[in-house]
Formats: structure tokens, C-alpha cells, sequence
């Protein structure tokens, strides 16, 4: 089954409040099958959530609605659907019974715009609302659905699990299930992770995709059959595939911080850390971890005193490699460019006992937060390799 998500209240359209509810939608829809096609922002205007809904409707057959459901008159998705679907709204005096409860347990006084709660679009599937005043309901024109939620996120979770999901299963026979597995690459832009997989991504059952992230890679296949069984023996091979094309970079199902925090902790490594910057975005991103966390002997920040790109990298490279460290402790030092934001470059360097010190660095020109992120996985990428060395065979293969 196809679906479209239409998130509703000019909230979003201000970007005042962020639409949260279309991808938790989405992700639970695949859960039971059914596909998100596409997803449409609409504020709260009549006329335009008609537009919206009919236009959904004649491209899918399910319509998921979030939000618009509350008491004043500026939440107009009953109307709308009512229009849409050519289903005028009945009061239920149940769903004005419920309201009132909901208000005398606790001891607050309904007002009489609660009322408009209480109506549904006729013959619609009515669904109950335990922890809200706003009823949602299913409506239903020429096999065409059209479901209704609260944009309250805990009360659209709870009635999509409780509720929506459970309908769907049990009144439309949905048989197909959707398995998402994802493996996560590190150590390759997205450019070059796609471009091995270039070959596989054209597939439409599994669906194979890139989503980068913070300098880390998710590759995600997503497979839909029969039964849960089905869809993995589809995704299997892919899997198989993937791990020969990415060996070395490959990290499955940890993210980088999981598995350097875990190499550590196998290899009886403990490290100090030196950072220059004030909000020590490795040393947050290694504490992820307990494995992480309890390498770390040593965490210094050293305020950056450098501006030049050479000098910013002799300076990581002393600060790794200055004055004694005990036996099988490693010191890793990370030079964010000073010069504030943004960041120019970041230096990693890494002295590990009895070997050459370890360099690498990364350009980065966008705001301070995501360069935090990137600063953490240059540093822990360099970790990765050295605590993980490539195979001989590596992946200059594909
Ligand atoms: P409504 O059902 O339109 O009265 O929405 C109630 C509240 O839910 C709003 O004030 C928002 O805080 C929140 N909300 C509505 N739509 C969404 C959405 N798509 N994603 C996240 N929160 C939402
Ligand atoms: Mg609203």
C-alpha cells in the first residue's frame, strides 16, 4: 500500500515548530508495509487542506493527516476531510462523553468549543483518544482512505501504535512487511560510498540509499515481502555484497564512536586526549561510549594559538607527541584553525607508543555545531584506522 503524510498548522509553515510527526509517521507506516510517497506541509487554511487532500487522494490510497484536530477555529483538518472525502460531520455524543471525562479527571471545566471534538466525517472509523481531547478517526471515499491524528507528538505515537497501525493491519489485509537494515561506512566521502554501490542502488525491491551524516555514512536497504523472513532473505546478499565492496570501511551496524570505544577497550588502549576547543566535541563524542569513556586517562583542553594552516598542524603534532606518557597509552590532539567561526581546518594528530605519529586534517566551512561533529569524526576516523589497520587486500578493488 502507497501512503502520502499531510502534516498540518501554519506552526510549521513558520518553521516555529519542526515536523517531527511526518517522519515518525513514515517510519512506522513502512513498519506494517506501507510506503511513504510523499509528504506535504499545509497551514491551517480550508480551502488549501481541501486541495491538498484531494490531490493526495488521487494519487494514494491512504492519507495520513497530522494536527489541526484541537478546539478553536483555527484547527479546520475535520472540515477539510469532511469536504474531501464529501462526508458531512456527525456529532458523536461518546466522543463528547470522553471529552468530559478527560476534563472532570482532571477537575478543569470544558469549554463549549470542545464541542467541535465530538464530530466525525459520517461512517468514518472512529478512534478513541485516552490521552487527549482530540478523537481521531479514518474516513473513507471510493477506496480511498483518509486518517486524522492530534499533532500532540505523544498523542499521535500512541494512537498510530495503538490504533492506526492495528487498523490497518487488521482491516486492510496489509500482508507486505518493509525491513529496513542499515550498515554504517566510514573513512569515504558520500561521493565515493554511492559510487561503489552505484550498481545496486538502481534496484526498487530492496531500495538501497545513502544518507550522510556528521562524516559518518549510513547505507540503508530496505526490502519489502511477504513476511519479515522474505524481506531479509532479500537484504542478505546486498549485505554480503556491500561487505565485500567496503572492506576497511565497513563498520556495520556501530556507529564510529561504538566501535572505537569498543577497539579500545579490546586492545587494552588508554589514551589522553588534548583539544583546543572549549566545548571538547571529541572528547564528548568518545564518552559516548562506557568502553569510550573509561579509555580516556587524560583530557586537556589547550586554548588554540595558532592561525596559519602549518603552524596549526606542528602544533597538533607537538601536542601528541610532548613530554612522557605512560606504557600502551596513546595521546591524540585535536587543533581547530583559530579564527573563530567559521573553522577553517582541523588537525588530528596521534602518538602511539613505538610508532611514527599518525596526521590527518579536514577543511571545514560551516556553522560551529555540525563542525563540532566533523572535528569528532576526523579525530575518531584517524583512531579507527590505526586501532583497525586495513586488510592488504584493501578496497582499492571496486
Ligand atoms: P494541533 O493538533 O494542530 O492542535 O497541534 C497541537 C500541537 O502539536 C501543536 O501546537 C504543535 O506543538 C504540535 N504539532 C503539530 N503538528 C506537528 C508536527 N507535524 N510535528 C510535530 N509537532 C506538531
Ligand atoms: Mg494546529
Amino acid at each position: 500500500m502507497e501512503a502520502e503524510i499531510v502534516a498540518i498548522g501554519t506552526e510549521l509553515l513558520l518553521g516555529v515548530t519542526v515536523d517531527t510527526n511526518s517522519a515518525y509517521l513514515a517510519q512506522q507506516l513502512a513498519t506494517v508495509g506501507v510506503a511513504v510517497r510523499r509528504v506535504t506541509l499545509v497551514r491551517d487554511d480550508l480551502h488549501e487542506i481541501v486541495g491538498v487532500l484531494r490531490q493526495a487522494m488521487d494519487r494514494s490510497e491512504l492519507v495520513v493527516c497530522s494536527g489541526g484536530l484541537g478546539p478553536t477555529g483555527d484547527d479546520l483538518t475535520r472540515e477539510a476531510i469532511a469536504e474531501a472525502t464529501g462526508r458531512p460531520l456527525v456529532f458523536h455524543q461518546m466522543l463528547l462523553d470522553d471529552i468530559a471525562a478527560r476534563f472532570a479527571a482532571f477537575q478543569r471545566t470544558m469549554s463549549e468549543s470542545n464541542r467541535r471534538q465530538a464530530y466525525v466525517p459520517q461512517d468514518a472509523f472512529i478512534i478513541r483518544n485516552p490521552r487527549g481531547t482530540a478523537p481521531a478517526f479514518v474516513a473513507e471515499r471510493a477506496g480511498r482512505y483518509v486518517a486524522a491524528l492530534p499533532g500532540v507528538p505523544q498523542e499521535l505515537h500512541y494512537l498510530t501504535e495503538h490504533a492506526l497501525l492495528p487498523y490497518l493491519r487488521e482491516q486492510h489485509n496489509l500482508a507486505e512487511v518493509l525491513v529496513v537494515r542499515e550498515v554504517r561506512v566510514s573513512g569515504l566521502t558520500e561521493a565515493e560510498a554511492g559510487e561503489r554501490i552505484a550498481d545496486i542502488m538502481l534496484g526498487d525491491n530492496p531500495v538501497v540509499g545513502i544518507t550522510a551524516k556528521r562524516g559518518q555514512h549510513t547505507i540503508r536497504i530496505a526490502a519489502q515481502g511477504p513476511s519479515k523472513a522474505a524481506a531479509e532473505a532479500l537484504i542478505t546478499p546486498l549485505v554480503a555484497t556491500i561487505n565485500e565492496r567496503f572492506v576497511g570501511f565497513l563498520m556495520g551496524e556501530e556507529t564510529l564512536e561504538q566501535r572505537v570505544g569498543r577497539l579500545l577497550a579490546e586492545r587494552g588502549i588508554k589514551l589522553e586526549l588534548v583539544e583546543t576547543e572549549i566545548a571538547a566535541p571529541v572528547y564528548r563524542a568518545l564518552t559516548q561510549t562506557a568502553a569510550g569513556a573509561q579509555a580516556l586517562v587524560q583530557v586537556m583542553i589547550r586554548p588554540s594559538q595558532t592561525n596559519p594552516e602549518s603552524a596549526s598542524r606542528e602544533y597538533a603534532q607537538a601536542l601528541a607527541t610532548a613530554g612522557n606518557r605512560e606504557p600502551a597509552t596513546a595521546r591524540l590532539a585535536v587543533v581547530a584553525e583559530a579564527g573563530g567561526e567559521p573553522i577553517r581546518n582541523v588537525h588530528v594528530a596521534l602518538a602511539a607508543p613505538n610508532e611514527t605519529p599518525r596526521y590527518d586534517t579536514r577543511g571545514i566551512d560551516f556553522g560551529l555545531a555540525q563542525a563540532h561533529d566533523f572535528v569528532a569524526s576526523t579525530a575518531l576516523e584517524l583512531l579507527r584506522r590505526w586501532l583497525e589497520p586495513m586488510p592488504s587486500t584493501t578496497a582499492e578493488q571496486h
